[in-house]
């Protein structure tokens, strides 16, 4: 069924009924997931790729996009927070490991236990409440150990780690299937934090119990073999972002933001043009209103900086950024009520909104917002 014309995409599935009254449309590519995926692990060499789908797949979607990982191989998921697992559980098949990165607040262990998800533990008083837990169940829960090898955020300190050592029955009820950390400075490659985090992990790590070691993001999987372990942690490079220096992105783009047009007017010169006449029309304008906003992640600060494409035309931003509505210079473009124009796509890649925007990518993907219609298709995005 297609409602409306979407000139851009016009082969796209509309995949939500009313989808035509939605403002925007959020399409990923199932296939481009899955190649980069694949790309990950042909980097990671003999390590494992597990997904990090916290932050609801950075944006696009962890109830999708998890099973998509499990099918090309992914066993092990990170998210953040306990409620993210929870929901994320019922998606994927009972042997697939759930890691909540933030670790548990207290009184949440109970239900992280049976849920069977593991968390990460980050402190000393987190390692006493799951270890008590278990003693209490009988059994060994299983935990993964984060150790802070130099960011100062999360995991066990060095004198944390040290006690552990001094005193192994603060495991007891406790299984450790993987000790980990994160690298503060990994899309940085020469940063002198990158081997002074790899030689702390590895001297912190030997104190703690034998087990599966992690401490690659997406950036540190491409800093070299030495950083990789046994499993690496991409998320940003799943979903398209660059993980590496220089000007080729090795992933594929899996996001493809499009906006519809509202309303087209012509204003005569000196119109002013949005909240606060930032723009005041220098001549005779045609300009297209579209129905996306901060509100829906389009960051206030693209007023008057970037816009839109209709195929390859661009159509400047004129204006200020509103809630729910942003206002092209259409010139003399095609355009109808109904339309869609790209935001983000083949002419104006994740990497140069948020460049534009001042922000990086992982924050114009996780702020996209709740009100769009969502396709998800494989291999069509370009
Ligand atoms: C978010 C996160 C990752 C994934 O980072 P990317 O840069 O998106 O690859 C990996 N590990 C931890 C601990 C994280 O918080």
């Amino acid at each position: 069924m297609s409602v409306v014309s979407s000139r851009p995409t016009p082969d796209l599935p509309v995949s939500a009924a009313g989808a035509a009254s939605a403002g925007a449309v959020l399409t990923v590519d199932l296939a481009a997931l899955r190649a980069n995926y694949r790309r990950l692990r042909l980097e990671a060499g003999g390590a494992a790729v597990a997904g990090v789908v916290k932050a609801d797949a950075y944006g696009l979607g962890a109830e999708r996009i998890a099973p998509v990982l499990w099918e090309e191989g992914c066993r092990s998921f990170f998210v953040a927070h306990l409620s993210e697992a929870l929901l994320l559980r019922p998606v994927l098949p009972h042997d697939a490991e759930i890691f909540v990165l933030n670790g548990l607040a207290p009184g949440d262990e109970a239900r992280c236990a049976a849920a069977g998800i593991v968390p990460v533990v980050n402190s000393a008083s987190q390692l006493a409440a799951w270890s008590a837990l278990g003693r209490a169940l009988g059994k060994r829960l299983p935990a993964a150990l984060q150790l802070d090898s130099g960011m100062a955020r999360l995991g066990l300190s060095p004198g944390e780690v040290l006690a552990i050592e001094a005193e192994p029955e603060r495991l007891e009820g406790v299984e450790t299937v993987l000790v980990m950390s994160h690298l503060a400075c990994a899309d940085e490659p020469a940063h002198p934090a990158n081997p002074a985090q790899l030689a702390a992990f590895r001297a912190l790590a030997a104190r703690l119990p034998a087990a599966r070691r992690s401490l690659a993001n997406s950036a540190g999987l491409f800093l070299g073999s030495d950083y990789r372990f046994d499993l690496c942690r991409p998320g940003i490079a799943l979903y398209g972002g660059k993980p590496t220096e220089g000007p080729v992105n090795p992933m594929r783009a899996v996001a493809r933001l499009d906006a519809r047009v509202i309303q087209l007017r012509d204003v005569p010169a000196g119109t002013g043009v949005g909240y606060g006449w930032s723009l005041v029309a220098p001549g005779a304008m045609r300009l297209a209103t579209i129905g996306i906003g901060y509100a829906d992640g389009w960051p206030r600060s693209l007023s008057n900086r970037l816009g839109a494409f209709l195929d390859g035309t661009r159509l400047a931003a004129a204006g200020r950024v509103s809630m729910d509505s942003v206002i092209l210079d259409a010139g003399g473009a095609p355009l109808s009520p109904g339309d869609l124009v790209e935001l983000i796509g083949p002419h104006q890649t994740l990497e140069e909104v948020a460049a534009a925007a001042g922000t990086i990518p992982y924050e114009i993907l996780t702020a996209l917002g709740q009100r769009f219609e969502r396709r998800y298709v494989e291999g069509r995005l370009a």
